[in-house]
């Protein structure tokens, strides 16, 4: 990953964040970084409107802009279960045979089971600007795509 990457990287925890924030939306079905561009895709049920979306890139730059600290550690796969339940996942699975989890926290914000390299700040990351979103019925899916400045 370069820098780069690792801020865009950072950037899709900190937008996650925000659309569970604004839409609830749970469940990550992708994600995907290519230097400074990003896409997160939710799932979801329904289009979220132009309000729902300003929103969500308002609160994601407002988390950028508070310099929260991006804590990394590791964990037994059991006890991390048992703690912080199944946020931690997204809808692509971890292997069953992975024991160790390696967890990447924004302090209410967003926790997440992650193995790549982050920020140390939410500051790092930059500011996000959202593209227009596609929202695929079919599949129930929202494509969030974004680049970091
Ligand atoms: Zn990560």
């Amino acid at each position: 990953m370069s820098s780069d990457e690792v801020r865009t990287h950072t950037a899709v925890h900190v937008l996650k964040g925000a659309v569970q924030k604004v839409l609830g939306a749970k469940w990550t079905a992708s994600v995907y970084v290519s230097g400074k561009h990003g896409r997160l895709t939710v799932q979801i049920d329904r289009k979220p409107t132009e309000e729902e979306l300003a929103a969500i890139e308002r609160e994601a730059n407002g988390k950028v802009s508070e310099g929260e600290e991006v804590i990394e550690f590791e964990m037994e796969r059991e006890e991390a279960e048992g703690h912080f339940g199944d946020q931690i996942y997204d809808l692509f699975p971890v292997p069953a045979d992975i024991i160790m989890l390696r967890i990447v926290r924004i302090p209410d914000w967003n926790i997440n089971c992650c193995n790549k390299k982050h920020v140390d700040s939410t500051s790092d990351v930059g500011t996000i600007r959202m593209e227009t979103p596609r929202f695929r019925a079919s599949r129930k899916e929202l494509e969030l795509g974004f680049d970091v400045e």
